[in-house]
């Protein structure tokens, strides 16, 4: 039954971004929505599918799908921001669309069902991270979080200002907002995960986004559990994990617990199968 119940869930994903995608193609009456939600859902259900048969890249196939998608197409072809300015830029026009619609799947709501799952299978940024040589952190973590807050007030008060200063071709100016932005992500990033041996340094103490994403991941639908009967405590999860997540603790306020980004690597190394 269990079995099934794997099998199925593929299918069951697909279902639930295809929903997405047909109601929102109604509603906005635009086939871009269509097209879009349902590349995501396919991309994400042969991922999962290939997870179901042990294969060893199947999260960063999803990964390299939907990012290289969002940043290439979305980003540089379609010229949409969909950088935390972008949206502000939304939001502050009142225009329910791209990245507002973006952020209300991936960073707001979605998280209250799939956590950090965009963390782990979409960022564009961390598609990039993903591939240096520090895929888990060789030290304890720095207490240095603060500056993602510093980071979130920077964008905002970026794009605020450019509507209070009446500054016109905005959107163009969005559009380069976009370009710099990721590069400077992309710099600092790779900069960070070499000097603190850890390629998600980055997610950990810069990302503007985590200010969403982790108050609404810690009420998150799907969570990595632990059956205590099985654990035996060797550690071997808190070794694997590049977020520094305590997994073994089934509570919702476990260390770390709105950092889990859902990759699999504490499951997948567990020696009892206990996760
Ligand atoms: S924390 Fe930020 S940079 Fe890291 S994966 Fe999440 S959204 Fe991307
Ligand atoms: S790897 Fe498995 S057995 Fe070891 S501590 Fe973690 S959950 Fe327990
Ligand atoms: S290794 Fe496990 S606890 Fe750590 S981020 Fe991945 S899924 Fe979450």
């Amino acid at each position: 039954m269990k079995h099934i119940g794997k099998k199925l869930i593929p299918a069951v994903m697909l279902l639930l971004f295809e929903s997405v995608a047909v109601a929102l193609w109604l509603t906005k009456d635009n086939l871009f929505y269509l097209f879009n939600f349902s590349f995501i859902g396919l991309s994400v259900s042969l991922g999962i599918f290939l997870y179901n048969r042990k294969y060893k890249h199947a999260r960063r196939v999803v990964q390299l799908l939907v990012g290289t998608y969002m940043l290439i197409y979305l980003g540089l072809i379609c010229n949409e921001n969909m950088q935390i300015e972008g949206f502000w830029y939304y939001l502050f026009t009142g225009v329910f669309e791209a990245a507002t619609i973006h952020y209300a799947v991936a960073k707001l709501l979605g998280p209250l069902i799939f956590g950090r799952g965009w963390c782990g299978y979409a960022c564009w940024t961390a598609m990039v991270l993903d591939f240096l040589p520090y895929k888990t952190p060789s030290g304890p973590r720095k207490k240095i979080g603060w500056i993602r807050y510093i980071t979130f007030a920077a964008s905002l008060l970026f794009v605020s200002a450019l509507f209070l200063a009446k500054v016109g071709s905005i959107e163009r100016i969005m559009f380069w907002a976009f370009i710099v932005g990721n590069l400077v992500y992309y710099a600092l990033g790779i900069a960070l995960a070499f000097a603190f041996k850890d390629n998600r340094a980055f997610c950990k103490y810069i990302c503007p986004i985590t200010v969403f994403l982790k108050p609404m991941s810690y009420f998150s639908l799907f969570r990595v559990k632990c059956d205590k009967s099985k654990c035996v405590g060797c550690g071997q999860c808190r070794r694997v994990c590049p977020m520094d997540v305590d997994i073994t603790d089934n509570s919702r306020k476990r260390k770390n617990g709105t950092e889990c980004i859902l990759c699999m690597e504490c499951v997948k190394h567990c020696p009892k199968d206990a996760l």
